[in-house]
């Protein structure tokens, strides 16, 4: 039988020696005690000279027996004699111990290997730094070929990888200082991949324990969608995923994404992330229009284009609240199709289904048989606690918030106003809202971050918060008032033969332009003047546009996405479009056929039964 000797591979340390076994070495220095033995780069051992055979000079090559292994890690060798050609030589490869991203803390300065998914590729003037994802957490390695030149540039967004590097630290954070980075593939990239994805199935899941803050049959059945869109929001933060979150640019929608936003930047922060740094990584944007419309997918594409280019990001979720769930919303998602872009929707407009093909989640009180008066700040916060519960208490009152500025009439508002009791009035969420609607029409596309907070008094700061919302307030209403006392002398009435009172207002030729408040909010309040004055009758207002009409009614069973619809058959070259709720909408249309199709309207409004009181 031929002896086996081994050479002690490049990265192997005292753990990869065997006692009793035989290795390679070379010669390192000579003591009085005995001979230094080199079996690699970073390993050696002491031949003591009652072992010594032969005479060796420096650099020489020596066979050694491994007699003993201290505790201390001193190797202890004998030299061995054998023919050349009586043994058999085998390479000992280095052990590999796959370190966790989330224990490199503990390993600063020490070599680790690790395996994880490349969720970002950037490169610096400096180094190109991988950002990578095992199942335990998110950190950068940096690799440097070059000053600005792309290492591994075989190594793509998505890859498995196995890195072997030092753990250090960096501007305070734990970053690999890469030696060496190879792409696994086929089992080997399944087996890793499998691995960390079970894992962020489990990490991704929302906490069990958390359940609706009030209690309502609406939120308990969409619960598990609720808990499906708050786990799809965890997994992009685990994974570095950006997340974009599109909002109706109201008080409701503002709630409704705020909570959300508050809750994802402590779940980054909670991950090790820097939301302030790395403020890519969430995005909210307020959208103008109650649903997704082809200006605003344009823009989220193109940067999220660029930024994959420049930063090699990943292509981001999309979450749409308080809009996304109607048809109007198609061509935008026929626009993330082509991309394959994740979508998900929390939404209280009135949902058409035929666009559910293109979202991952959809959370929508109609779809349990509730309706708008679950708004979508309501939701908003609810799936808030499901992606991080901690903030629970600072964004308690936006449900409130949001439903009294949608006007919900649902059994859930007064339950949210219970919750914050001796906190906040109900005069007190009504003058926030307000403040929202006022400052967002200024904001326009802005999201406004500090000052939205402000107003909804989470910067800590209430005096700040007091005199902002006051002077605010003041300033709405006081625009209000005057577009109010504007429009009311021109506002035109008749009676439908349902018997409701139906009002036309212009807000082209009678009120102010491009100013607050806008066309849509202004019809709104000559609606609000008009049922205090014929309380308890019902009521509908026609805010009228050049080319468009906002619709506002009362104790009238009307359903505006059908009314839209079928306009749209009936009237070719009209060129209508619109819809929102069932009893608050607006509808477009070609200023042509302006009086035609407000005649239209008139005919199919009419056609509506009233409210039995
Ligand atoms: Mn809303």
């Amino acid at each position: 039988m031929t002896e086996m000797v081994y050479r002690l591979g490049p990265g192997c340390e005292v753990d990869d020696v065997v006692e009793g076994n035989i290795y390679i070495g070379k010669v390192q220095g000579f003591a009085t005690f005995g001979t230094f033995v080199q079996l690699n780069d970073k390993t050696k051992g002491l031949l003591h000279k009652s072992n010594v055979k032969t005479e060796k000079k420096e650099r020489d090559t020596i066979l050694v027996l491994v007699n003993q292994i201290r505790p201390n890690g001193n190797i202890d060798l004998r030299e061995v004699i054998m023919e050349e050609g009586s043994y058999e030589t085998k390479l000992v490869s280095k052990k590999v111990v796959i370190s966790k991203l989330s224990d490199l803390r503990n390993k600063l300065g020490r070599n680790i290997t690790v395996e994880a998914d490349v969720v970002q590729i950037k490169q610096t003037s400096g180094p190109t730094i991988f950002t990578v994802c095992d199942e335990t957490g998110t950190e950068d390695a940096a690799a440097f070929t070059e000053a600005g030149v792309r290492s591994y540039p075989e190594v793509q967004l998505g890859d498995v990888v196995r890195i072997f590097g030092e753990a250090n630290k960096r501007n305070n954070q734990v970053q690999i200082e890469v030696s060496d980075m190879i792409i696994l593939r086929g089992e080997e990239a399944d087996h890793v991949r499998a691995r960390i994805n079970r894992a962020l199935e489990e990490r991704a899941e929302p906490p069990a324990d958390v359940e609706p803050l009030v209690d309502s049959e609406v939120l308990r059945a969409l619960w598990p969608e609720m808990r499906k869109l708050a786990k799809i929001v965890r997994r992009a933060v685990l994974t570095q995923q950006p997340i974009i979150l599109r909002h109706h640019a109201d008080a409701d929608g503002i709630c409704a994404a705020v909570s959300v936003e508050t809750a994802v930047l402590q779940y980054i922060r909670e991950n090790g992330g820097d939301p302030d740094m790395d403020n890519f990584l969430f995005r909210r944007s307020p959208s103008k229009a109650p649903f997704y419309e082809i200006e605003d997918v344009t823009r989220d594409l193109d940067m999220m284009l660029k930024d994959n280019v420049r930063f090699g990001q990943k292509f981001p979720l999309i979450l749409l609240m308080d809009n996304g769930s109607t048809e109007e919303d198609m061509p935008s998602y026929k626009m993330t199709e082509v991309y394959n872009l994740d979508v998900i929707v929390a939404d209280h407009h009135h949902p058409d289904d035929t666009i559910d093909k293109y979202l991952l989640a959809h959370v929508n009180p109609y779809h349990v048989g509730g309706d708008f008066g679950v708004t979508a700040g309501m939701l908003g916060t609810e799936i808030a606690r499901l992606i991080f519960p901690g903030i629970e208490k600072k964004i308690l009152h936006f449900p409130a918030v949001a439903g009294v500025a949608d006007r919900s009439e649902a059994p859930e508002l007064q339950q949210y106003l219970a919750l914050i009791d001796g906190k906040y009035t109900i005069d007190e969420c009504r003058d926030m809202a307000l403040a929202l609607d006022y400052e967002q029409y200024w904001l326009r596309f802005n999201d406004g971050r500090e000052i939205v907070k402000d107003i909804l008094n989470i910067n800590n700061a209430a005096d700040r918060h007091n005199r902002l919302v006051a002077l605010l307030v003041e300033e709405a209403n006081a625009a209000i008032t005057e577009q109010v006392e504007t429009m009311m002398p021109h506002v035109k009435e008749q009676v439908l033969e349902s018997g409701a009172h139906l009002f036309q207002a212009d807000v082209e030729m009678f009120a102010h332009r491009f100013t607050f408040p806008p066309p849509g909010k202004s019809s709104g309040e000559v609606h609000d003047v008009l049922c205090k004055k014929y309380a308890g009758e019902p009521i509908v207002t026609l805010g009228l546009g050049p080319d468009f009409a906002v619709i506002r009614s009362r104790d009238v069973l009307m359903n505006i996405p059908q009314m839209v619809r079928s306009m749209r058959d009936e009237m070719p070259g009209a060129g209508i479009s619109g819809g929102g709720h069932l009893v608050v909408g607006s509808i477009k249309f070609v200023e042509g056929m302006r009086s035609e199709v407000i005649a239209k309207m008139i005919e199919k409004i009419s056609e509506f039964g009233v409210e039995e009181l």
